[in-house]
């Protein structure tokens, strides 16, 4: 069996640009909006849709989904519905991330891993939305070296897993691209060319990428596992972190950084949200 595994995330997805941002609002969280409804969906299906029948044709025969955007949302962006009968979904409580569970859920080996709808990292300029997980407050994540944001979350998770193609903005393909050197970069707009296609346009740029990227799969290859994986989480302005007298992992804390390492990557990315629970707003003193 020949398993892929998407991670979609949607400020990177088609369609959606500055002066439609309320598409990418779910309405869990933004309940008078209609326009994630209305529009939002359709755009980051048709992203996913392209992705999974592209694979599909070149002999993937089980498809797992992640579909992360505001994870704690109960219902998908993705309209689960028009996907093909390979395509399966992560069993998570509400699509709350938890990488251990994501990871155990799917093949020891799978044939690869691709990312859809990314937007890039916090600071990349010419970036549409371009945050690192949840900023404010956090100004940067690294895990090893790497500004790890979406992306690299997904495909360290993975470590050892080829790393197929990276679909989304123009600017999210740098981290991608420092994950693994050979992966596929396919642009769905690009703000510093000016370029805002409709879904309808990316639809066979997509398919077409990802099939192509499939055609090269000797080439492609993993964030290599590690032995360790090292974290620093950085805060913006206005905010600090109150560090506990006593925790469970070994790290550190200063003002407006907190430092951690673990032998594993699942476990040095469920540290991410322990260690956010330290982080006050400076106006809270
Ligand atoms: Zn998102």
């Amino acid at each position: 069996m020949k398993q892929l595994i998407v991670i979609a995330d949607m400020e990177g997805a088609s369609g959606i640009f500055d002066s439609n941002r309320e598409a990418c609002y779910h309405e869990e969280m933004y309940p008078q909006g209609t326009l994630w409804r209305s529009y939002g969906r359709a755009c980051i299906t048709s992203d996913v849709l392209a992705v999974c029948n592209a694979a599909i044709d070149m002999g993937i025969d089980d498809i797992l989904l992640y579909d992360m955007h505001y994870a704690g949302c109960k219902e998908y962006n993705v309209i689960l519905e028009v996907l093909p009968a390979q395509v399966r979904v992560f069993d998570l409580e509400d699509r709350c991330v938890d990488w251990g569970r994501i990871r155990g859920q799917a093949a020891t080996h799978p044939y690869g891993i691709v990312t859809v709808g990314q937007h890039a990292r916090n600071g990349e300029t010419n970036a549409y939305f371009a945050h690192t997980i949840h900023t404010p407050p956090i100004e940067s994540f690294w895990i090893n070296g790497i500004h790890v944001a979406e992306i690299g979350e997904s495909v360290m998770c993975f470590s050892g897993v080829p790393f197929i193609a990276n679909v989304g903005c123009a600017a999210s393909h740098k981290e991608a691209m420092e994950l693994s050197s050979t992966v596929s970069c396919i642009t769905v707009k690009n703000k510093e060319a000016i370029w805002e296609p409709s879904r309808e346009e990316t639809y066979p740029i997509i398919y077409d990428g990802i099939k192509e990227a499939m055609n090269d799969y000797q080439r492609k290859v993993p964030y290599p596992e590690q032995e360790m994986y090292s974290c620093k989480m950085y805060l913006t302005d206005g905010y600090h972190f109150e560090s506990p007298r006593k925790f469970s992992w070994r790290g550190t804390f200063s003002n407006q950084c907190a430092a951690w390492e673990t032998h594993d990557i699942q476990t040095a990315l469920s540290l991410f949200w322990k260690v956010h629970e330290y982080i006050k707003s400076d106006k809270d003193q």
